[in-house]
């Protein structure tokens, strides 16, 4: 897209100085809130060759956007992205807030904590296409530029690393120092030349550390910085639009939207949640008021499509339709092991599409409902739900 400097804006001419761009650059990223920014000329990825071995070895599922040709030639060039992109800006956001305590009351599901504010993609892309228009200033010229969040085609955390905001780490994240992981990345792709910003890469890594490898619940990581997407809860609990693998559910704990798990035993972390991070989070991502973190488990799978409208909206879980929000929130019950929820669930059996209904099923055999199951499975017409009850019932 196009950015003008906006009329009468009094443009800096900064066109024939790559390097006095740069600091400008740099300079409007920190008034927009962004907490890191580096700047990198456009080069072929370094690591396409892992990620097109991830891909072959059928690591990301469902996710099979990742493999059509055009989106493996971006994340290889990205001036598939943007034709005569020659600059990449790179910035983060911070999201890191504290954990709150675990309300009182009846069982909740866990929400991520990068979820737990407003939909990152939106703030990163305003914030972005306002970086835009400065450049637009600073040069005295319309230029061209793409904004790129997670859903564009970008090996991000390479361009990160490469941009020296920090590491690719062993669980795959990009760690940030003084920020840790708990950042979202944003990229500006621009057809003008900017100078390299001179960020000495990072020295301190993972090092010896395994933590987050031993912690994944779900055996996520096949090894160190190679995740199966396909095990990981923010994977099974998000992208997944069919079952949860039954082998998998107890794993899943409580968690509704999302996993932190392998982030929140990271020692670079641990600093940041003690407080000893280096900057103020985005106010934008910090988590809405309310128990956003912990939502009530069997009001949520109650929520009827406008009240889920409502609770979804601009916020990251847009993402999700109402079955997997309500397939999630079952297994939740499951695991949470409170029998208050049986009346919900049996309702929830009776009422919702298959999907839920399955898990419903699964979560009451785990309250040990065979009353419940055995009625449903008296009327069950749905194949898939009646090998469930069965499975329930250890039939
Ligand atoms: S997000 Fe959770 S499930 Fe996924 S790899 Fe990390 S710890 Fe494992
Ligand atoms: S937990 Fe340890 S191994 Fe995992 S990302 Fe953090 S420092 Fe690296």
């Amino acid at each position: 897209m196009a950015h003008r400097p906006a009329p009468g804006a009094p443009a800096a001419q900064l066109g024939g100085d790559p390097s006095a761009l740069a600091a400008q650059i740099v300079a409007d990223a920190r008034a927009l809130g962004f907490h890191r920014v580096g700047i990198v000329p456009v080069a072929p990825a370094a690591r396409h060759d892992a990620y097109r071995a991830w891909l072959a070895a059928g690591y990301a599922g469902e996710m099979t956007y990742l493999a059509t040709p055009e989106h493996v030639a971006a994340r290889r060039d990205a001036r598939f992205l943007l034709s005569g992109a020659r600059t990449l800006v790179v910035c983060a956001l911070s999201y890191a807030a504290p954990e709150p305590a675990l309300p009182p009351g009846g069982p909740r599901g866990k929400i991520a904590r990068y979820a737990r504010g407003a939909d990152y993609h939106l703030v990163l892309k305003e914030k972005l296409a306002r970086l835009a228009d400065c450049v637009a200033v600073a040069v005295g010229r319309p230029v061209a530029a793409r904004a790129c969040v997670d859903t564009a085609p970008l090996l991000e955390r390479d361009e990160a690393e490469r941009a020296g905001l920090g590491f690719v780490a062993k669980n795959t994240l990009l760690i940030a120092p003084g920020l840790g992981s708990y950042v979202v990345l944003g990229e500006l792709l621009l057809d003008v030349a900017v100078a390299a910003t001179g960020d000495e890469p990072v020295r301190k890594k993972c090092g010896g550390c395994r933590s987050c490898l031993d912690a994944c619940p779900t055996g996520a990581f096949v090894d160190a910085f190679v995740l199966d997407a396909r095990r990981c809860i923010s994977y099974l609990t998000i992208e997944n639009t069919g079952a949860i693998p039954r082998a998998l559910r107890e794993a899943v704990g409580t968690m509704i939207f999302g996993c932190d798990i392998c982030q929140e035993v990271c020692p670079f972390n641990a600093a940041v949640d003690a407080g000893h991070g280096s900057s103020v989070p985005a106010p934008e991502l910090a988590p809405a008021p309310g128990a956003r973190a912990f939502p009530e488990l069997l009001a949520l799978l109650e929520l009827g499509a406008a009240q889920f409208k409502r609770f979804t909206k601009r916020s990251a879980l847009r993402r999700l339709h109402r079955v997997q929000l309500l397939r999630n929130v079952c297994v939740a019950l499951g695991n949470a092991r409170d029998v208050a929820a049986i009346p919900a669930l049996r309702h929830a059996l009776n009422r919702e599409p298959p999907l839920v209904r399955a898990h419903a099923a699964w979560a009451l055999g785990r309250l040990g409902d065979r009353d419940g199951l055995a009625g449903a499975l008296a009327i069950e017409r749905d194949a898939a739900v009646r090998e469930e009850i069965e499975a329930a019932l250890g039939g």
